[in-house]
């Protein structure tokens, strides 16, 4: 039997009829919305992106040249945010990345910090895992915060190698090390003498962000800032 929650549950069917909010799971909202009012004002907001010196730019800032960097939500275990992740990575809902992205592109316009950047680079993800998931959830983040501040996108610029030794036992020092050579530049032209804004959904210990940062710094004449939807300080 075609039951009305397998009928909810097709992303296909999401894009046409009213459906559940990512969020909480029960109520029942438009077809171009993914969170209820309730939700959306319920989001844990960090206040960071109009803040200088806050905690996802101070260990950034620490290990590279940084413009400026902010996450607009705390990203809590079961919360409202992690819920509606959880849907864009792993449940087929690119459309959830181009809602929180315009989320925070609605911060980024107001806030005085970013206003420089030129242009948005989101966070690759290697061609595996993209293949995977059908899309990279960093770019639609980025699709929805062009949409509502509009500047250039570099999707092509930066790549992500294949291979990753695998880092799970290995010490934070390690990892960086190893994440060294996991990004390459693929259009240097199109990232020389811009200040580019990095992408991403979570920010976390920020290791791959400062990986890929060291990697767009060293094309001539850039600047680097990074913002994320979701920060956390643990897993
Ligand atoms: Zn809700």
């Amino acid at each position: 039997m075609f039951s009305i929650l397998q009928k909810y549950t097709d992303p296909l069917v999401h894009l046409f009829f009213p459906h559940y909010c990512v969020g909480c799971s029960t109520d029942v909202i438009a077809k171009t919305q993914w969170l209820c009012s309730r939700c959306v004002q319920s989001l844990p907001a960090t206040n960071f992106l109009h803040t200088a010196q806050n905690p996802v730019e101070i260990p950034l800032a620490a290990r590279m040249p940084i413009e400026a960097a902010a996450a607009a939500y705390y990203f809590t275990r079961k919360g409202i945010l992690h819920n509606a992740i959880m849907q864009l990575k792993y449940h087929n809902y690119p459309e959830v990345g181009v809602y929180l992205g315009k989320l925070l592109g609605e911060q980024l316009l107001q806030s005085e910090r970013f206003q420089q950047v030129d242009a948005l680079v989101p966070l690759p993800l290697n061609a595996k895992k993209q293949a995977l998931r059908g899309y990279n959830q960093a770019a639609k983040i980025v699709e929805g915060i062009t949409a509502v501040w509009p500047k250039p996108i570099l999707t092509e610029a930066v790549a992500r190698r294949q291979f990753t030794k695998t880092q799970t036992k290995e010490s934070r020092v390690n990892r960086w090390e190893n994440m060294q050579a996991v990004f390459e530049i693929v259009d240097e032209a199109a990232l020389t003498g811009k200040h580019i804004l990095l992408v991403d959904d979570v920010i976390t210990t920020g290791a791959t962000i400062e990986s890929c940062g060291h990697t767009i710094l060293a094309v001539p004449n850039t600047k680097l800032s990074v913002a994320a939807v979701g920060y956390t300080s643990s897993h």
